[in-house]
């Protein structure tokens, strides 16, 4: 009786291990299967040269989730945003930026890291919004932009609400400000 009890402990623990395996393999293969993913035409590409530490050109790990971020400069436009990352100085970028009045700028291909989210920008995808003063609320075009975004994100990426996460999930930085303070 004693040895089926272990034989079955067994059994549990291999099936938990497995699982727990199973969940660490990074989806490699959905990263390349981005690189031919259509661009849908309410997103204006204008993606960074690989110059540095903003855009390095490296291929993803896998994607986990999509890290919502934002600016944190009130008032500055996508455009601004965009810009300053492609600045061959700066060692920061995003693979998306959210405007004031909703418009959508892709600055990197779907497949690379981006730089915006620490350790986890080797399985996730950044999304940066801004925001017209200090409190980082989001407009409400850029809310449902952001809204639009991440669904169509989701839908290519076989992902679910779940794997929408805050940069303060990662590193616990106040990030986005508005939605760690008000939940
Ligand atoms: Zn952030």
């Amino acid at each position: 009786m004693k040895r089926i009890f272990k034989f079955i402990l067994l059994l549990v623990l291999l099936a938990v291990g497995w699982h727990v395996y199973q969940d660490e393999i990074l989806p490699r293969e959905k990263v390349f299967e981005l690189m031919a993913v259509p661009i849908p035409d309410w997103v204006d590409q204008q993606i960074i040269k690989v110059d540095g530490d903003s855009r390095r050109g490296v291929y993803l790990k896998g994607i986990r989730d999509i890290v919502i971020h934002y600016v944190g400069n009130l008032g500055s436009t996508a455009q601004q945003n965009r810009d300053y990352y492609a600045n061959p100085s700066s060692d920061v970028s995003s693979h998306f930026v959210i405007g004031l009045k909703g418009e959508i700028i892709q600055c990197i291909p779907l497949h690379e890291k981006s730089s915006a989210s620490n350790h986890r920008n080797k399985d996730t995808i950044s999304i940066e919004v801004c925001h017209p003063d200090e409190s980082g609320k989001f407009t409400d075009a850029a809310y449902q932009s952001l809204v639009k975004l991440t669904a169509w994100l989701c839908e290519i990426c076989d992902m679910g609400s779940d794997d929408i996460i805050r940069h303060y999930d990662i590193t616990g930085k106040q990030c986005p400000l508005y939605f760690v303070t008000n939940e």
